[in-house]
């Protein structure tokens, strides 16, 4: 049923959520709908029958007492003839009372099937002339007996054959046509059962089929269902992870304003302050002015190197542009940053160790934004390391991305500021960084670089003992 539901509800995937819900309740509803209908329907249809075979007793009893009336109203004129007992004509009369009744109740129970209205009035013919023939035979026993006073015999031998046959022949007649009647009934009876029941097989059919397909797509639409479920809950999860993600960029951009505006307002303040004291210094003194000058030329500096490194966050966010990317040696690369880095570490009396590979570690990069995120953390490890101390700038390839390692014996990093130092405007208190000019976006801006070439930027250090700062990269296969 999974591997049924998983493509069918990729179908569906490009409907709106309500749309989707609709339809995959529609199919099993119908269906159960359906089988319902279905049995609704048999289960009247054999109600139905019940009532057609009552019926049709009711008929054939019917029919039966007539014919059993007539039987008797026979038997009781012929007793009479023969006997003259006068008991003989209590069936015969009961019999009077009972036809009428018989044919009453028959003519109700076929009321709406005009052949055997027309047939029943027939049989109401040949009654009639029945009776009448058996009236016709009392009637003449009675005269006889009147005429003779003979008691013994009661029709005279020479005409006892004729009175016996007489009106046998209508008799049998309506026997007959009564049988036909009760037939007939049997008959319809059996041709609508036989209509019955093959309607009964196809809506039996329905009912198995649309029960079988029903019960399918009910289970079809419990697993389309959770596949809904799923995506709603991981679309919800997405929106949550979105709100939070959208949430730290508000309080980093927060924090980011205030920083900058922090770290700017301090310089200008002093700006301003050094200005004012050469402004104040009497015309002939040309030495304070002067001074003050030289600081505020210091202070600019400085506030420009801070609102270039700020352009520079601003404008490298995101996913760097194919064509500033290209195919580049590592070696070549920072080669002259290790001699230009090398010089300024022997100003500070600092060891500079290089160990490049001899071979090509190619990848693929912006060589510019790469030379300054190595370029930071060079600057660093000048920076916190004091004279005597050494720095190995190191590059070596791994099996599928290269490595690159500036490895200091400075002042190394407190544990507590190691998960902070990547941020930004971050500082570790205490260690003369600010003194040394920096902004805390140093490392913020390597990070930065290093993720965009799709690598990460990693470290260890031990406090008092020293730092190593990695970048790896993925390496490009070389053709
Ligand atoms: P900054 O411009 O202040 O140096 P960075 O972002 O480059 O800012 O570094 C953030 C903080 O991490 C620094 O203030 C410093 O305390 C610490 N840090 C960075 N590199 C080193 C290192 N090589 N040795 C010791 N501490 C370092």
């Amino acid at each position: 049923m999974k591997a049924i539901a998983r493509p069918i509800y990729r179908a569906l995937k490009t409907l709106p959520v309500s749309q989707r819900g609709t339809i995959i309740i529609f199919i099993p509803v119908t269906c159960l709908l359906t089988s319902l209908g279905a049995f609704i329907w048999l289960k009247g249809s054999l109600g139905e029958d019940e009532a057609w075979v009552q019926h049709t007793q009711q008929v054939r009893l019917e029919s039966k007492r007539l014919l059993a009336a007539l039987i008797d109203a026979e038997n009781g004129v012929r007793g009479y003839g023969l006997t003259r007992q006068e008991k003989f004509l209590t069936p015969y009369n009961q019999a009077l009372k009972t036809i009428p009744d018989a044919l009453a109740d028959l003519k109700d129970l076929v009321d709406d099937n005009p052949e055997q209205t027309e047939r029943l009035q027939t049989i109401r013919l040949l009654v009639d002339d029945t009776l009448f023939v058996l009236h016709q035979k009392r009637t003449l026993q009675g005269e006889l007996k009147k005429l003779n006073g003979i008691s013994e015999v009661m029709v005279p031998t020479a005409q006892l054959h004729n009175w016996l046959e007489e009106g046998k022949e209508v008799m049998n007649a309506t026997r007959a046509e009564i049988d036909l009647f009760a037939q007939e009934e049997e008959r319809l009876l059996s041709e609508r059962q036989q209509h019955q029941a093959l309607s009964r097989q196809v809506t039996w059919g329905v009912l198995y089929f649309s029960a079988a397909i029903g019960i399918g797509s009910s289970m079809l639409a419990m697993q389309l269902f959770r596949h809904l479920q799923q995506e709603i809950r991981e679309k919800q999860v997405n929106l949550e992870q979105t709100n939070q993600q959208l949430k730290q960029a508000c309080e980093q951009l927060q924090r980011f304003t205030a920083n900058a505006s922090h770290e700017l307002r301090n310089p200008l303040a002093s700006i301003q302050n050094h200005a004012q004291v050469g402004l104040m210094a009497p015309p002939e003194d040309d030495t304070v002015p002067r001074q003050r000058l030289e600081k505020i030329v210091t202070l600019t500096k400085s506030m420009s190197m801070l609102v270039g490194q700020l352009l520079f966050l601003a404008r490298n966010d995101g996913n760097l542009i194919d064509e500033s990317l290209q195919a580049l040696d590592l070696v070549q690369l920072l080669k002259p940053l290790a001699s230009e880095w090398s010089l300024e570490a022997s100003k500070q009396s600092l060891h500079f160790n290089i160990d490049f590979p001899t071979h090509r570690v190619m990848v693929r990069a912006d060589s510019n934004l790469l030379s300054q995120a190595v370029g930071n953390l060079l600057g660093n490890a000048c920076r916190y390391t004091s004279s005597g101390g050494s720095i190995t700038f190191r590059l070596s390839n791994r099996s599928y991305h290269a490595l690159i390692e500036v490895e200091d014996t400075g002042i190394g990093i407190a544990d507590k500021d190691l998960p902070h130092i990547f941020e930004q405007f971050y500082r570790v208190r205490g260690n003369r960084s600010k003194a040394k000019g920096g902004f805390g976006l140093g490392l913020a801006i390597a990070e930065q670089i290093v993720r965009v070439h799709q690598g990460q930027i990693k470290v260890k250090s031990e406090l008092g003992k020293g730092s190593t700062f990695a970048i790896v990269l993925p390496l490009l296969a070389e053709v």
